[in-house]
């Protein structure tokens, strides 16, 4: 559970927001429907209901979008009925949920729907003045402090996102040559366990890497090297579909992860990437390239090491036998 707090920021927040609106509101709820205002403390336990609600929805779906956008709307139209309500005793109530939209959706969302809620404030303190602000000037006051509020946490959240984002990427790719990295790899093969057990889907995995690569270095400079790893990848990218993943195992080996393929179309398909790389992987003085690919599917019950091994068992033969070959593990 903890874990799942710590990796899922969006559950995280979603809780979190659940568990302050129940704590802080519920009481309210209970206070207007003792003292008689019944709507008001209907609204307050509706939007606690609500909020518990989503709160299990996320936990038990893992999808967070929906119940996060369900609470940010019950929380504007709630605020705006209590508003309505309660006149300027609801209104400290807009601050603390305007924070609270930008937790629950992205932020450009939670800007408009803040923007959208402060305007139904304003136009229906103009329709029906004194109603909920006693002068003009609270009324302006109240739209200007809002709004800015609003700004100002709209460019919080979305520098956050965006450096959340940043990091993601930077922990999850490979700097060189923008590949998934070895830690993604893990996850990725731990999951395709866990799919194929679940599902029955077969998967397959392909260890690929240059022949004489450190020659390469050697004739022509490290940085020419650099350059053909970021030129292999967007060549592997090509051969396989959207949902297979190309990463980089580390030096001048890439893994390639597959879903839905049977032994003879894996074999095939590893044929092809060693045809291409040869192909296309030129080096300064138009010499090519050659790799060595090592595959091996997915077997009943198999652990994500075992079969990794075995890919890579199948590489190591590749090379043995002579490179520029595909062996099958
Ligand atoms: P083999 O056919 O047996 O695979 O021979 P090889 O020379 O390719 O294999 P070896 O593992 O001996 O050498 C791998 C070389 O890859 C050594 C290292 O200099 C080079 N290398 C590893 N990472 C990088 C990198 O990021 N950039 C460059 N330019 N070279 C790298
Ligand atoms: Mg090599
Ligand atoms: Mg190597």
């Amino acid at each position: 559970m903890l874990a799942r707090l710590k990796t899922n920021f969006y559950l995280a927040m979603i809780s979190l927001v659940g568990l302050i609106i129940t704590i802080c509101v519920t009481p309210y709820a209970f206070y207007r429907l003792a003292t008689g205002n019944v709507w008001v403390g209907v609204a307050d336990l509706i939007m606690v209901f609500v909020s518990i609600s989503c709160v299990i929805f996320a936990w038990r779906t893992g999808n967070t979008k929906a119940p996060g956008q369900v609470m940010a709307i019950v929380f504007c139209v709630g605020a705006i009925f209590v508003c309505i309500n309660l006149g300027v005793d609801g209104l400290f109530w807009v601050y603390p949920f305007i924070v609270f939209i930008f937790f629950l959706v992205s932020p450009l969302k939670a800007l408009l729907l803040l923007l959208v809620s402060v305007s139904v404030l304003v136009g229906y303190s103009i329709v029906y003045p004194g109603q909920i602000f006693s002068t003009p000037f609270q009324l302006v006051s109240f739209t200007v402090t809002s709004v800015v509020t609003s700004l100002f946490a709209y460019m919080f959240a979305y520098r956050t996102l965006t450096q959340r984002e940043a990091l993601k990427l930077l922990a999850t790719t490979d700097s060189l040559t923008g590949a998934a990295n070895r830690r993604t790899l893990d996850e990725a093969l731990v999951m395709a366990i866990t799919h194929k057990q679940k599902t029955g889907t077969e998967f397959g995995l392909m260890l690929l890497d240059l022949d004489y690569f450190k020659q390469v270095n050697d004739n022509y400079g490290h940085k020419a090297g650099d350059t053909v790893l970021i030129d292999l990848v967007p060549v592997l990218k090509q051969m396989v579909r959207q949902r297979d993943t190309v990463f980089r195992f580390g030096g001048e080996e890439f893994v390639v992860l597959l879903a839905d393929l049977k032994q003879t179309d894996l074999q095939k398909l590893a044929e092809k990437i060693r045809l291409a790389v040869n192909e296309h992987l030129i080096l300064p003085d138009g010499k090519k390239l050659t790799t060595s690919i090592g595959v091996a599917i997915l077997q009943q019950d198999e652990s994500w090491e075992s079969w990794l091994h075995r890919a890579d068992m199948a590489l190591y033969q590749a090379k043995n036998q002579g490179r520029n070959q595909v062996v099958c593990g």
